[in-house]
């Protein structure tokens, strides 16, 4: 089969590979229709992502159509349509035992510390396959992963009805946690640096937006707020500045999200956090929140097909990976489609 692999930072190629075979019980082979293009494939293929090795079979956002499953398998059968959640954890770590299997002490994530889902058939196990019960359109089925992420935001900020919520950047992640945030009844104000985006994260759901260039954030927090302060902020631009703001701007008794992985320091105080009694928590992956997502997908409530920018058969990953470093506003999300 055909599989998509990075040799070497800036080498892509499209290579030869054996189609998977059930091993094991609980092991489900998946033929993938649909995959989605991330920051993080990016920064595998450019060579800033400090989490990937090489040579690698790229992709963790990816989905398709079950082909065949295990003896002991049960929850999925060949034909039915899925998506795979790539987190892959150990089990019996700490994290793990209190059920935060995402950050477990000796986590891989496919695609990235092991083999992804850019490929012909992938394998996973059961407990991975996460299945849809109506007919969907098989290019979608690779984008529920990036959806569990704003899911993942939403539970870590308990973000909850009628909460007023500060998303800041309204790339791909920002306008997912967006739209779960209102799919769970909370009003979202959103900000960028780039007016189409904040177009289209208004398009998608947001209640407001701020272009940051030219508009006071301040200002136009105390309007939304009715001079209350802002309770819950989710830092998606996740730079040193962007963290120090999110602590300047929430209120007391605020709630913080944060998803960057850079090392670099911000200049935040304890007292910063003491004073205002902050809760500031990360977010990374997802932990189990595929289901959530494929029934927001399914009642209408979160809308993949308006974060697809554009599909790209899978052989022409070059061109896909070359829109994006050209162009990244005008790019949301880029969907590989696996077919001849
Ligand atoms: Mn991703
Ligand atoms: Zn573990």
């Amino acid at each position: 089969m055909k599989a998509i692999k990075v040799i070497e930072p800036f080498k892509v190629e499209i290579v030869d590979v054996p189609k998977p075979e059930i091993e094991k019980e609980d092991d489900v082979i998946v033929r993938i229709t649909s995959g989605g293009i991330c920051g993080s494939d990016i920064g595998i293929w450019n060579g800033t992502n400090s989490l990937a090795t090489y040579p690698r079979l790229i992709g963790h956002e990816f989905g398709g159509i079950v082909e065949s499953v295990g003896s002991a398998v049960t929850s999925v059968k060949p034909g039915d349509k899925v998506a795979v959640d790539p987190v892959v954890s150990c089990g019996h770590c700490y994290a793990c035992k209190i059920g935060r299997h995402n950050v477990c002490s000796t986590l891989e994530v496919m695609g990235v510390h092991r083999d992804g889902g850019f490929a012909e058939y992938v394998k996973a196990d059961e407990a991975n396959i996460h299945v849809f019960h109506k007919d969907f359109d098989e290019s979608l089925l690779g984008i529920v992963e990036p959806f569990t992420i704003g899911v993942e935001i939403n539970r870590r900020g308990q973000i909850h009805e009628g909460d007023q919520v500060l998303i800041m950047g309204a790339g791909p992640i920002g306008i997912c946690a967006m739209q779960v945030a209102k799919r769970n009844g909370a009003s979202v104000m959103m900000t960028d640096l780039v007016k189409e985006r904040l177009d289209k994260a208004l398009s998608m759901g947001a209640d407001e937006v701020v272009l940051v260039s030219e508009e006071n954030l301040e200002e136009r927090i105390n309007k939304f707020t009715n001079g209350e302060g802002i309770p819950v902020i989710v830092d998606t631009v996740c730079i040193p500045s962007s963290f120090e703001q999110s602590v300047q701007l929430a209120c007391p008794a605020g709630r913080i999200v944060v998803i960057g992985l850079k090392n670099q320091p911000s200049s935040i105080t304890m007292a910063d956090i003491t004073k205002k009694e902050l809760t500031i928590v990360g977010s990374r992956l997802n932990n189990n929140c595929f289901d959530e997502v494929i029934e927001g997908f399914e009642d209408g409530s979160l809308n993949p097909q308006d974060l697809m920018t554009k599909t790209y058969n899978y052989k022409d990953i070059m061109d896909a990976l070359t829109m994006i470093k050209e162009h990244p506003q005008d790019v949301l999300k880029i969907v590989l489609k696996f077919e001849d």
